[in-house]
């Protein structure tokens, strides 16, 4: 059925066992959606009728990943397969997660607390029998994100879903169909109540899957999900730019630098989203002065807001806070090496990879030859072993301390910073003794 991808030998393996323990047991969701689409699926979902116990009595490496939701990982020498006991979900009280959740021994049941008709299929790969009782497959080919059961329903029961509307229409480049797409406008209320964890993971998903992010935006914007999440981008919707520049608002031009970014790299999309995000506060006439500084500022309350780790969070700001450097071929290496210390060295390609993303938004083909010149300034200043940052000095801080005879406090990194700031002007003073010297 599916030519293109072999079902791995482990899932083949899993499918086996349980069945022969009399046990029911089906590839399902993302897995088949994918394998119908001709994708090779990045994880390998199961079904099965057998209970959390049973499966795990069936097989020697199992990590019990999410029991209270019957799901377990199940490790074999191929790959890891995540195998979940069918499941009917009791009520949703609060509009986050099911109240109860109760085992079955029914397919149906499982596939019908599903999402999505595209992901509510179930496929055995040993009777090469396909279980679709919800038109996933025409939906499919209809290239249509449509709930399972009535859209409003579903929606009150877990709000999360009308984000996952959203993700998967760009993930996959499909449209949100009429009924259900009139529903998610209908379950803000909802939607509000959804942890910001559960969001987070969404966006964070739309970033690193799909092609298009902004289709996802886009439908964000027009649901009134966008307001809820992110208001400071719905700002930028209209704001115009100087047209011999640009040929978008702020709005659609964050949505396409954010598509242009590479996939693999989610700082760099957060970044081409959100890094004119203050240019509607900026705005003055065909200027945005300082919306680079102001921009971090806002991404940061965003950021913090989605559950965004330090580590990415602070990654992001400190490319939007950069992103309007401005290359020149007059810089002398004194101004590359000064660039470097204030971006990192760690950040340079992704900063660049921002500014390729955002220009190529933009009206006009901008060459970024001066980026390639700008690179191999740089990596000459690294062959040459110069210092560009604190710990690279030929002194550290217990010097500092010893010859001013004081103890640690803020006055040893403002010594050595300004050491830093001459040794970046003139390489040859990094050496010990001169560096003593400067110190006293
Ligand atoms: P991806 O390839 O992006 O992981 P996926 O379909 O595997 O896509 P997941 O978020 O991993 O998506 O969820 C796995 C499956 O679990 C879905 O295909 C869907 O059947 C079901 N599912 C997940 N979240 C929900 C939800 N909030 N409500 C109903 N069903 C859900
Ligand atoms: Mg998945």
């Amino acid at each position: 059925m599916f030519e293109q991808f072999q079902i791995p030998h482990g899932a083949m393996e899993i499918v086996k066992k349980l069945q022969d323990r009399g046990f029911k047991c089906y590839l399902v969701g993302g897995s088949v959606r994918d394998l119908l689409m001709g994708k090779c699926p990045d994880e390998w979902d199961l079904t099965t009728d057998a209970r959390p116990e049973e499966v795990a009595q069936s097989f020697q490496k199992v990590v019990p990943t999410g029991l209270e939701f019957g799901t377990q990982l199940i490790i074999l020498e191929d790959g890891k397969y995540e195998v979940t006991t069918f499941r009917t979900e009791g009520r949703y009280l609060d509009g986050r997660h099911p109240s109860i959740v109760n085992f079955s021994k029914e397919l149906h049941e499982d596939l019908s607390r599903r999402d999505f008709t595209v992901n509510a299929m179930a496929f055995d790969p040993v009777k090469g029998e396909l279980v679709d009782e919800y038109n996933g497959q025409k939906d499919l080919k209809k290239k249509i994100i449509r709930t399972v059961g009535d859209p409003l329903a579903r929606f009150f029961e877990d709000g999360l879903r009308t984000v996952r509307a959203c993700r998967f229409a760009a993930q996959l480049n499909f449209k949100i169909e009429k009924k259900t797409l009139s529903a998610v406008k209908q379950s803000l209320n909802v939607v509000q109540k959804v942890a910001r964890e559960r969001i987070h993971d969404e966006i964070i998903k739309v970033l690193t899957k799909a092609d298009y992010p902004s289709i996802c935006f886009d439908y964000m914007l027009k649901t009134g999900l966008l307001n809820l999440f992110i208001p400071e981008l719905v700002l930028a919707v209209g704001v115009k730019q100087p047209r011999e520049f640009h040929k978008y608002d702020v709005f659609y031009h964050s949505l396409y630098a954010c598509d242009a970014a590479p996939k693999d790299r989610p700082a760099v999309r957060l970044a081409a989203l959100l890094h004119d995000i203050s240019k509607p506060e900026c705005k003055d006439g065909d200027h945005f002065y300082g919306h680079d500084q102001k921009g971090g500022e806002i991404a940061y309350a965003i950021l913090k807001r989605l559950k965004f780790g330090n580590e990415l969070t602070n990654k992001v700001i400190n490319l939007i806070k950069n992103h309007m450097f401005n290359y020149e071929s007059s810089w002398t290496d004194a101004a590359v090496r000064r660039f470097i210390n204030r971006v990192g060295m760690e950040n340079l390609l992704d900063l660049f990879a921002l500014r390729i993303a955002d220009t190529s938004a933009m009206e006009r083909e901008i060459d970024s030859g001066y980026l390639l010149e700008l690179k191999k300034r740089i990596d000459k200043i690294v062959a040459d072993e110069n210092a560009l940052k604190v710990s690279d000095l030929a002194v550290n801080g217990q010097d500092v301390m010893q010859i001013l005879q004081i103890g640690p406090s803020p006055k040893v990194g403002e010594t050595l910073n300004s050491l830093l700031e001459k040794v970046i002007d003139d390489p040859a003073l990094n050496q010990r003794e001169i560096l003593l010297k400067l110190i006293k």
